[in-house]
């Protein structure tokens, strides 16, 4: 099992406490911005039981997605038990309602070790998510108590989040370009993946009925993370849109493969393409529109998200 058993974000407070904020403009936008040492290590206290020879064996394997990490549920979400227990395609509110960021606004600070072309790479995600649905991402002025840390957290690193609201500062961490890629930053899609489970959703391809569209080849698989290809029991799972291989949330074909050419995901439609990292699908679009409550109901729709989401690409 390849579950994160999350720390108290307390830890980080503590650390927080040590950092002083500064204001900068950037685009016409006053950003508050932390003075923060060189490396700064995110709350993943001793009990997220990551050991260093995963993560070390597994990031010097070629190649790897980084979404790919070990130690990690799914390779990119860090959960707990509780979320673990009753976790769907999106969270259920009625059970965490804790979860749902409050009057759909996420506060979010970019960190100032991010190169200027990286901080806009992911500023544009932001932008695109604000534009396409009813949730607001603004900056972070210092005083709200829940907030996003977008990062290039250096251990674990690689692209992950949270699931949903976590309480306090929360991090999610995207990866910077280096010598052996883009990592997180290469197009909008990787940021707003992470966005996405931020705001509550997870992996298309986990949902109960999956596999009438996919077929999962465990045999090649990496034994260890077979669970990571776990599908959820129809009980606590209501779908409202059709099985999207186009989501911004699917894997890719190889993820977490023994190999070359031994893909992990087929789909059952010959030629059909999966795990896309360039933007968010329409039914991303309606889905996160839908869990935060901007389509309406009816009969009274909210008919702009639709339009909105509908004009998508992809
Ligand atoms: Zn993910």
């Amino acid at each position: 099992m390849w579950l994160l058993v999350t720390g108290s974000p307390r830890l980080l407070l503590l650390l927080l406490a040590y950092i002083t904020a500064s204001t900068v403009q950037c685009r016409n936008i006053n950003l508050i911005l932390p003075n923060v040492p060189d490396v700064l290590h995110p709350p993943i206290p001793s009990e997220a039981g990551i050991s260093s020879d995963d993560v070390d064996g597994l990031q010097s394997m070629e190649n790897i997605d980084p979404e790919v990490r070990p130690g990690l549920f799914q390779g990119d979400m860090a959960l707990n038990n509780e979320i673990f227990d009753y976790w769907r395609v999106g969270l259920r509110w009625d059970i965490f309602p804790e979860k749902l960021w409050l009057n759909r606004t996420v506060p979010y600070l970019i960190s100032p070790l991010y190169e200027t072309e990286h901080r806009i790479l992911i500023y544009q995600a932001i932008r695109t998510i604000n534009f396409l649905t009813c949730v607001k991402f603004v900056p972070w002025t210092g005083k709200e108590k829940d907030y996003l840390m977008i990062w290039p957290v250096k251990y674990p690193s690689g692209c992950w989040s949270y699931v949903g609201r976590y309480g306090g500062p929360q991090i999610v961490s995207l990866q910077p370009p280096d010598d052996t890629g883009a990592n997180c930053l290469g197009t909008d899609g990787r940021p707003i993946h992470e966005l996405l489970h931020a705001l509550g959703i997870f992996h298309e391809q986990s949902r109960a009925d999956r596999d009438k569209f996919v077929k999962i080849n465990f045999e090649n698989v990496i034994p260890q993370y077979r669970s990571n290809f776990d599908k959820q029991s129809l009980k606590n799972t209501t779908y409202q849109f059709e099985y999207d291989y186009n989501s911004v949330m699917h894997y890719g074909k190889n993820f977490f493969s023994i190999g070359k050419g031994k893909q992990t995901i087929v789909p059952k439609i010959e030629g059909q393409k999966i795990g896309q990292r360039k933007m968010m699908s329409k039914t991303d679009c309606l889905k996160i529109n839908d869990l935060y409550g901007c389509l309406g109901t009816p009969p009274n729709y909210n008919y702009k998200y639709y339009t909105l989401c509908n004009y998508m690409g992809i």
